[in-house]
């Protein structure tokens, strides 16, 4: 039975790695705080102590949490996975991390005979427990191969951009155009509301109108009715994904590009005002109290 260590069991690993269970696979799992991990013990994973003790014996080592230090301390810290990861095993790093972070990363457990792919994804957390996330995936093709029956069970499709670090400028660029859409959407409904206008109607024409992509077609009804009630994706996170891209930007077109950086101010006020809630809710940020008469 393959053997397959999860790290990291926030709203996405959680679902993913429960994927591994589903799928008949042998599964070792961590998370800082244990509570998350119960439910999946109960169906079978095995609770591991640290990174290093879930990776003793994995064939795949698969993880999912949220940033640059959280990737590394899990990875590269004291009881990091690739303290005890053999010689041919597989990394797949499915967190959305900097492309600088992926190719150091690469470089570390390369070095140490660790095969190494970056496969951060796209998909809400329902997809994410369904199996049904785009995989965007940087890797050598061979070792996408070799890693291919420990990303089937977690993805219904796999983009290879390229080489290791590809699959993370893909998912950094889309991320994105994810932030600009949902921050100048709520700048957009805001003015509406204040200017008075019909928010129905409103949100009928951007449904019928060609401005809407499938991320405005989602937070429009959302923001319009102020309810974040599926909170799936935070503030936080979008904010680390927009600075992550700004500075690859600035790395490959010499420049701070002002919708980027634009970008970055809007999450970072909605960072500081709700780090933890939806992204939605940031059209709270630019909307005026309602009048009263
Ligand atoms: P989340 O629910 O906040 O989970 C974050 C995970 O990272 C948790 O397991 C957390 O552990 C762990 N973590 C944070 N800091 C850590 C540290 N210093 N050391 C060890 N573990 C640490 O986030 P999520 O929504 O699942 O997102 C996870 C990743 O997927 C992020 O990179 C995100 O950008 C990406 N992503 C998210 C979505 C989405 O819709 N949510 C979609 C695509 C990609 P605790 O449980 O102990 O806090």
């Amino acid at each position: 039975m393959a053997r397959v260590a999860f790290i990291g069991l926030g709203r996405m690993g959680h679902g993913m790695a429960g994927r591994y269970l589903d799928a008949g696979y042998s599964v070792a799992v961590w998370n800082r705080s244990r509570a998350k991990a119960d439910d999946l013990i109960a169906r079978g994973a095995r609770w591991s102590t640290s990174p290093a003790d879930a990776a003793i014996d994995a064939d795949a080592v698969v993880t999912m949490v949220a940033d640059d230090d959280a990737s590394r301390a899990v990875w590269l810290g004291p009881d990091g996975a690739a303290a005890t990861m053999r010689v041919g095993t597989i990394a797949i790093e499915c967190s959305t991390v900097s492309r600088d972070h992926a190719l150091r990363l690469s470089r570390e457990l390369n070095a140490r005979g660790v095969i190494y792919l970056d496969c951060p994804v796209t998909g809400l957390p329902d997809a994410a427990a369904s199996g049904k996330l785009t995989l965007l995936v940087g890797a050598d093709a061979a070792d996408l191969e070799r890693a291919r029956p420990y990303l089937t069970p977690i993805g219904s499709t796999i983009r290879h951009f390229g080489p290791v670090g590809a699959g993370t400028v893909y998912k950094l660029i889309n991320n994105l155009l994810g932030a600009m859409q949902i921050a100048g959407l709520a700048e957009g409904l805001a003015i509406a509301e204040q200017a008075g206008l019909d928010m129905n109607l409103v949100l009928e024409a951007i449904q019928g109108g060609v401005v809407a992509s499938p991320q405005v077609l989602r937070h429009a009804p959302r923001m319009i009715a102020r309810n974040f009630a599926d909170a799936s994706f935070t503030a936080a996170l979008r904010h680390k994904d927009a600075a992550y891209t700004l500075q690859l930007a600035e790395q490959l077109l010499g420049e701070r590009p002002v919708m980027a950086q634009a970008a970055v101010d809007a999450y970072a006020r909605a960072k500081a005002a709700m780090p933890d809630e939806d992204e939605g809710r940031m059209i709270e940020l630019v909307s005026r109290p309602k009048a009263t008469s």
